[in-house]
């Protein structure tokens, strides 16, 4: 199936993210949750690369045991950082002996202690070209991309950075998934826009329903995303109550993808952080509301 089938009118498709397990322990917690999560039939389910320095050869083993357990199609992520083109290659080769279905094409971001992104000699610059090089040497590859409601980071204006989104379109991606956000009219202006442009794929709002102060705090801070005030101090007000910050970014989710859906959003890419329950917590609150996906 294309990837933007998923995305079609009258549906709201699925996918979670979940991120190589760095212990055997941790891989087994991942398998268990990820079952607890198929209940909601997910379209796809994606693994990150190398994000927060986790090893890149795991994805592909996180993906190949999802999809041999649960015969969900799997999306791969892959990043320009630290490759040659030969090595992105390598990669793509070994992603289709294993029937990966999707990529999710990224530039990355710079390693541990440098600031700039520097591309490999012989490597790409941004992933516009890893886009373009995976349109024309692996085309059976449903492709995604990062959008930026908020504006990435490193974007010297929102106009800029979202002509940098036109381009990887542009090049080829079937979709658009976004970099996590709190407020739901960041996403909406940034549909409004991309309207605008013409940029005409489904655009996947990415939602990381928060569990902790702590964690999101410093989710935040690492993608640039505001955080309402209102959500931040009444996690504050209960930082020794988990349960309590729990129920709270839960509830702040629930609300957040009611309205999303309600606005006809074409699908929902869950930050499940190898976790089921909050997410699990936020479909299940979803199915029974009167906004059904
Ligand atoms: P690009 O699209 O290349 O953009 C990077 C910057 O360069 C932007 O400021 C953009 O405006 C600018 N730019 C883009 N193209 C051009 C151009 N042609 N000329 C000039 N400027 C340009 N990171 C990981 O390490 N592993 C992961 O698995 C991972 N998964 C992610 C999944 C999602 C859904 C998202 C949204 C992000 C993910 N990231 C991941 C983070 C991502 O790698 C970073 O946000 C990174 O800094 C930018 O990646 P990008 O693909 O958006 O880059």
């Amino acid at each position: 199936m294309k990837l933007d089938d998923y995305y079609q009118s009258g549906r709201t498709g699925l996918s979670f993210e979940l991120f190589p397990p760095k212990t055997p322990a941790g891989e087994a917690a991942l398998i268990k949750h990820v079952g607890a999560l198929m209940e909601f039939h997910p379209d796809v389910i994606t693994c990150t690369y190398g994000a927060g320095g986790s090893t890149q050869d795991k994805t592909l083993e996180v993906v190949r045991q999802v999809k041999q357990k649960f015969g969900v199609p799997v999306a791969s992520h892959l990043t320009c950082v630290g490759s040659t083109k030969q090595q992105l290659r390598d990669y793509l080769d070994a992603a289709s002996q294993q029937r990966v279905d999707y990529i999710v094409a990224l530039r990355g971001d710079p390693p541990h202690g440098e600031k700039e992104f520097r591309p490999m000699p012989d490597g790409l610059s941004h992933a516009n070209e890893l886009v373009a090089l995976i349109r024309s040497e692996y085309p059976h590859f449903g492709l995604a991309v990062g959008g930026y409601p908020e504006m990435h980071q490193e974007a010297p204006s929102p106009e800029i950075d979202l002509e940098n989104l036109k381009r990887k379109v542009d090049a080829g991606a079937d979709i658009v998934i976004t970099q996590l956000f709190y407020n739901n009219e960041d996403f909406f202006s940034f549909r409004d826009r991309c309207d605008k442009i013409g940029l005409a794929v489904p655009l996947i709002p990415g939602i990381l329903p928060a569990t902790s102060y702590s964690q999101i705090q410093r989710l935040a801070s690492l993608c640039g995303t505001n955080l309402p005030p209102r959500f931040v101090q009444a996690l504050v007000d209960c930082e020794d109550d988990a349960e309590r910050q729990f129920k709270i970014g839960v509830d702040y989710a629930i609300a957040q993808v009611n309205e999303l859906v309600q606005q006809q959003v074409a699908g929902l890419h869950f930050y499940v952080l190898n976790k089921s329950q909050a997410t699990s917590a936020v479909l299940a609150a979803l199915e029974r509301s009167e906004t059904k996906r």
